[in-house]
């Protein structure tokens, strides 16, 4: 029998590993709440040291957190780059079980499947859990793989602050880490040769049309802002029409500017989730509007027309209005383009065990928008049911969680076992 026969998944115990780390955490309702470097946190990451161990992996926790676990290769293969495999462990405030574990849980049944079968290596294989991907402790994300791939020096997040205005360089203290430390998890291109996640869509595109498995090419980064329109607050009642300077109906054109400029580009979405209106009472004029503007695509160029777009709409409302805006940028990200050679080897994983599949973007961010600085990186999607994530109603049919982790696997140990 070939290792392709024998090296099939096991969904119970993908089930039930997916089962262990959703009671960690578990609040009223089924919301997971296992935010990054919080006690819940260390309690997933010490399952998973145990499971690790359980398969013969040797761990080993980097000065960030982020967990490894390394299944070797024996004589000329030991030494060579290994193939790095898995997602991360916490969690946002309300969230659902799959989100980060179902690709670390994944990477777990791939190894476990190449070690059970005495598989010879020619590289090592690495698991990873990586530390803060979800930004919703310190208001910024995929916080782990960013420092292994060097995207920002430590110096730059060890100030950020958690909603009790706890620094991160202080979260990091109290869990035994030293911040000084974590410049020493970076890695160089050429360490590993080849990183690849799984993760639910957290959209409805593979559900509704009906694949099972998404193979992802790029993957979306937004460009957001802030911006503040100052006009004139007036008694709703004694302010004619044509003598108002409304900052909110001025808002109220560029937000719809927002989604048709946004509408209009093919590979770009654009969304206003956040606005606020001063004075805010029903008998004045609102005389100032903070929102805020999120931009994002696959396509540099596409976004950046959109961008301009909604700054000239801006600028031409202010004008006719007579109101003042400021725009404060909040960050402006490139897209990442995967790996071609990567997505070709998922592509052809899928084909050979007949699994439906969609090449597509992601249009949420992941640990390996940050891993493809470093190393050819690629990622797989499943279904969300409904397309809800970071909700406790977060969920994947088992048949399409087995078969995007058999993917996963297959891709793995081709790569496992390339010299
Ligand atoms: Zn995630």
């Amino acid at each position: 029998m070939s290792y392709r026969e024998r090296l099939t998944v096991d969904p119970a115990r993908i089930r039930s590993h997916l089962q262990s780390f959703a009671r960690i955490g578990y609040q009223p309702g089924g919301r997971m709440a296992r935010l990054a470097f919080t006690q819940d946190d260390l309690r997933a990451r010490q399952l998973l040291l145990h499971m690790m161990s359980q398969i013969g992996l040797f761990t080993r926790i980097d000065e960030f957190g982020n967990v490894f676990g390394r299944l070797p290769a024996s004589g000329d293969a030991a030494s060579r780059p290994p193939v790095l495999i898995g997602s991360h462990l916490d969690t946002v405030y309300d969230g659902g079980r799959f989100d980060g574990s179902l690709g670390v849980v994944a990477a777990l049944e791939a190894v476990t499947l190449i070690a059970e079968n005495g598989v010879e290596l020619e590289r090592p294989v690495e698991v990873v859990s990586f530390a803060c991907e979800e930004s919703s402790r310190f208001g910024r994300g995929t916080l782990g793989s960013g420092i292994v791939a060097g995207a920002w020096e430590p110096e730059e997040i060890m100030e950020l602050q958690d909603r009790d205005g706890q620094r991160l360089g202080k979260a990091l203290q109290r869990i035994g880490l030293e911040p000084e430390d974590v410049g020493r998890a970076r890695r160089s291109p050429g360490d590993y040769a080849a990183f690849l996640e799984i993760h639910i869509e957290q959209g409805r595109v593979l559900e509704e049309s009906e694949n099972q498995v998404g193979v992802v090419d790029a993957i979306a980064a937004p460009s957001r802002f802030r911006l503040t329109i100052a006009g004139q607050a007036d008694h709703s009642g004694a302010t004619p029409m044509n003598l108002r300077r409304d900052a909110l109906t001025g808002a109220a054109e560029i937000i719809l500017a927002v989604e048709r400029f946004a509408s209009d580009a093919p590979d770009v979405v654009g969304t206003v989730g956040v606005i606020q209106a001063e004075p805010g009472a029903i008998n004045i004029v609102p005389g100032r509007v903070v929102f805020t503007i999120d931009i994002r695509g696959t396509s540099s160029d596409q976004k950046r027309q959109v961008v301009e777009n909604v700054m000239e709409a801006i600028h031409e409302t202010a004008r006719r209005r007579d109101l003042e805006t400021s725009i404060e940028t909040l960050g402006e990200e490139e897209p990442v383009q995967l790996d071609s050679g990567l997505i070709e080897l998922l592509e052809s994983c899928c084909e050979d065990r007949a699994i439906p599949y969609l090449r597509m973007p992601s249009g949420a961010g992941h640990d390996a928008m940050q891993m493809a600085r470093i190393c050819p990186s690629a990622m797989l999607l499943v279904p969300s049911r409904r397309g809800i994530s970071h909700n406790p109603e977060e969920w994947t049919e088992l048949e399409d969680l087995v078969a995007g982790v058999q993917a996963y696997s297959d891709a793995t140990l081709r790569l496992a076992t390339q010299s």
